[in-house]
């Protein structure tokens, strides 16, 4: 090969000074390059004299970062030096690559690194089928060796620690986060939520002036007990919850007074409903979910409405709406719509799915009205008229015939009839400034009707301020008008903060707040689910610790 043409091509291939490039055997998938290293001499390892006598030379290949999507393969000629240095220990020695390979690599460094970043941001298997798709041959295994080579970062002091749990397996298995509140980085992911395993963090981490957590009994003993002189502050977004959870049951006791005071004549009239059982039409018969795809939607549903707490609870903090949508990873759009409704969107079926039964409906709906209602007997009169599809789906219309009528052919309820404990509850939570006038009506009505409900909203929005404004000298007031008020739920809930009093008035006052710890939290819980719940906490960790 010319100088210049080499010379070209090695800037093109951006190798190290000193290396030359001898001959390029391309294919359609490869670019094999032949190097060496040209330098007459090279120092001894040990003695660091130059040496220019060779002894001999071996090839070695080594893969480098794809060339406009071929795989590179290095084929070096490495050369064998003997050592001129007469005491020297060391006769022969293997000549150095600097900048281009370590010793008995595979890869160069480079794209080591680009496979480790590769591993970062899209785990094992995901990695392995981007890389082959750039022309890097690896495999998850090695991928994720080298994933796992990368170290740790460097381990700096913390100030203001945030604790929480997250679920490995919801309601199995669970590990706590360690994030460092000032830096909003995730320093630490723990096996457990033991006392014993945080505590064992916390003391060698004498450096935490605050621990910011929840109201759990593990992680306020390990605060305790292993970082005695940090402050420590319960969160506000689990005060808000727990506060939350306590509404939910008062507003539960109220629920009865709050529906009856509504209206009086709705009962009657579902009764004489019920008689007439009316039927549903051919166009509004649908065939009953299958028990296990109704489940997923109730699954799906909840961990919307779970998201919808999250999101009030938030909000409820005094959050802007944009901040919201940045913390959960939800667009702001999203998020103004579920908080205006009220609540988490319900997805039904919009349109009736098509069926084969369509064109059998009126005769079986006929039939059944005549008395017939085995589902067997109604297939077998229409697949004598050619009905193709099987009994099961005779089965599920006539079980939607079976089950409440009034679900499938009235309108929803409406008024107060729609009075649920759990959207109430975030109607008393929420800063009355940030409801709809609808919403404040409906408020209004629920604490017109009942002075418990009434008395409750009154605490709670004492509480809220109080939380909102940073107001904790106002703590001990509040004490005594919850004391007062006799609703039994809320005195134990204030006794229960009683016990915690320091932290939780902490919490109250101070501006510290777990909101970075959520955060990650919900980026655990993205990266645990790209890497289809085979994430062990090794791999977890050092995908979370090295993202930028
Ligand atoms: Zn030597």
């Amino acid at each position: 090969m010319e100088p210049r043409e080499a010379a070209l091509l090695s800037s093109i291939l951006h190798l190290p000074a000193g290396i030359t490039i001898t001959s390029v055997h391309p294919s359609a998938t490869e670019l094999a390059v032949d190097v060496a290293c040209h330098a007459s001499s090279m120092p001894c390892p040990e003695c660091h004299q130059p040496s220019a006598r060779i002894h001999g030379h071996y090839q070695r290949t080594v893969a480098d970062l794809p060339c406009a999507g071929r795989t590179v393969i290095l084929a070096l000629t490495v050369r064998k030096f003997v050592c001129s240095t007469p005491v020297c220990p060391r006769k022969i020695f293997t000549e150095r690559l600097p900048g281009l390979v370590q010793s008995y690599a595979r890869m160069t460094p480079r794209l080591i690194m680009f496979v480790q970043a590769l591993g970062l941001v899209s785990g094992g298997q995901m990695g392995t089928r981007l890389a082959d798709r750039s022309g890097i041959a690896t495999t998850p295994s090695t991928l994720l060796r080298h994933l796992m080579q990368l170290p740790a970062p460097m381990a700096r002091a913390v100030r203001v620690l945030g604790i929480d749990d997250f679920a490995w397996k919801k309601r199995f298995r669970y590990g706590t986060l360690l994030v460092d509140l000032e830096r909003r980085k995730i320093i630490e992911i723990l096996p457990d939520r033991e006392s014993a395993t945080v505590e064992k963090w916390l003391k060698e981490h004498p450096d935490v002036e605050v621990v910011s957590r929840d109201r759990g009994k593990e992680f306020r003993k390990a605060a305790t007990l292993a970082a005695p002189q940090a402050q420590q502050v319960v969160d506000r977004f689990h005060l808000v919850r727990n506060l939350a959870e306590t509404l939910q049951v008062v507003l539960g006791h109220c629920r009865a007074e709050i529906r009856q005071a509504e209206s009086p004549s709705p009962a009657p009239e579902k009764a004489t409903e019920k008689n007439a059982r009316p039927l549903p039409t051919v166009t509004t018969w649908q065939q009953r979910t299958p028990p296990h795809i109704e489940k997923a939607h109730q699954a799906r549903q909840a961990s919307r409405d779970d998201r919808y707490r999250q999101m009030t609870t938030l909000r409820a903090q005094g959050l802007t709406q944009a901040e919201v949508a940045q913390r959960m990873h939800m667009s702001e759009r999203a998020v103004r719509t579920w908080l205006k409704q009220g609540k988490a969107p319900t997805w039904k079926r919009k349109s009736r799915r098509r069926s084969g039964f369509d064109p059998y409906a009126a005769y079986v709906l006929e039939r059944w009205q005549d008395g017939i209602h085995e589902a067997k007997h109604l297939y077998e009169g229409i697949r004598a008229q050619g009905f193709p599809g099987t009994v099961r789906i005779v089965q599920r219309f006539v079980q939607a015939l079976r089950d409440d009528p009034e679900k499938i052919t009235l309108p929803p309820p409406t008024g107060a009839d729609r009075f649920s404990s759990n959207t109430a509850t975030w109607l008393f939570i929420r800063d009355p400034k940030q409801l709809t006038t609808e919403k404040q009506a409906e408020l209004e009505l629920i604490c017109q009707r009942s002075q418990t409900a009434r008395k409750t909203y009154e605490l709670t929005q004492q509480f809220m301020s109080m939380l909102r404004l940073r107001r904790g000298q106002e703590f001990e007031a509040w004490l005594e008008a919850v004391e007062a008020s006799h609703i039994a739920e809320l005195r134990r809930f204030a006794h229960s903060l009683l016990k915690d009093k320091d932290a939780v008035v902490a919490g109250l006052t101070l501006s510290y707040s777990n909101g970075p710890v959520e955060a990650q939290v919900q980026k655990l819980k993205l990266l645990k689910r790209s890497m289809f719940g085979r994430a062990k906490l090794p791999l977890l960790r050092q995908r979370l610790l090295n993202a930028a």
